[in-house]
């Protein structure tokens, strides 16, 4: 088989699952497994195809037919331009959650003094991350209860050349207690699913992502309400807390955070125009 023809079957089966931007999709689980970039890929397609490369790209296709995100599959995904590791078992970065790094950006200049940040429920780090590639005079801690987001937060802070500036730090919401403060901003985007909907979740987010990144209790909110009571205490005075929520979830988080006494309480549209965003300061 050519290269042509191997992504030619791929694309029949992407389409024939339904899958949105299966032309994107097919070239890049094509360029992946075949370890060729795009272009090259493109300047050899009428070459024949090893057999391993073949059979590598049939199992992905039909990993993919299955339902698996694409970010499993080849292990990574893009945030804000970067590329961060993804293994099964941690969240993988949404675009949405790119509208809460560019909140934060907006609020800390490049030149301004050292600031010292924590992304609580990181994952696999890349808000976090992102805002270290972006501030040379920021400083991150990494918290999350998975060990598997920690380890991929490391790798990825690792990737990316920021680990001097990364603090990777086993950390449960619940338990705020010996954990560290004094920082400038605390980013979090924590599970906001209800309960109730996690069986009616897209499949390919219900069985293949984690849960325990998704599942925010009965009414999704558990996560906001603990935090801003019981981690504002860990910002300096005048410091930012800024969270991403659900579609229908916006008002509710800000609501909690101006009755913990948060000011400048703001709402931010994601991309796609949903309230999604919300952060307020703490004095
Ligand atoms: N945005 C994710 C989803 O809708 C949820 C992420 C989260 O709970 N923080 O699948």
């Amino acid at each position: 088989m050519t290269l042509l023809e191997v992504y030619r079957s791929v694309l029949a089966q992407l389409r024939t699952a339904e899958i949105s931007g299966a032309e994107t999709e097919a070239r890049v689980i094509c360029s992946h497994f075949s370890g060729l970039s795009p272009e090259k890929f493109l300047q050899l397609r009428n070459d024949e195809t090893d057999a391993t490369v073949v059979d590598s790209i049939a199992e992905a296709a039909a990993r993919r037919v299955s339902g698996e995100p694409l970010a499993y599959i080849i292990g990574s995904a893009e945030f804000y331009g970067y590329s961060f590791v993804t293994p099964r078992g941690v969240l993988i970065p949404r675009p949405a959650t790119e509208s809460l790094v560019e909140l934060v950006l907006a609020q800390f200049p490049a030149s301004g003094k050292p600031v010292r940040f924590l992304d609580l429920c990181c994952g696999t780090g890349c808000i976090g991350i992102t805002l270290l590639l972006e501030r040379q005079n920021a400083h991150c801690t990494f918290a999350d209860i998975s060990d598997t987001a920690l380890t991929a937060t490391r790798e990825n802070a690792a990737r990316h050349s920021v680990s001097d500036r990364a603090e990777v730090t086993r950390g449960d919401v619940f338990s705020p207690a010996g954990q560290p403060g004094g920082f400038d901003a605390i980013l979090c985007n924590p599970p906001y699913i209800r309960t109730a909907d996690m069986t009616a979740l897209d499949g390919s987010v219900k069985d293949f992502e984690p849960g325990l990144a998704l599942d925010g209790g009965i009414d999704g909110l558990d996560y906001y309400r603990y935090i801003a009571v019981n981690w504002n205490d860990k910002l300096l005075p005048g410091g930012l807390l800024a969270f991403e929520c659900g579609f229908d979830q916006a008002g509710k988080v800000a609501e909690l955070l101006r009755r913990e006494g948060f000011a400048d309480v703001s709402i931010k549209k994601d991309l796609s125009g949903i309230p999604r965003i919300v952060a307020g300061t703490y004095q």
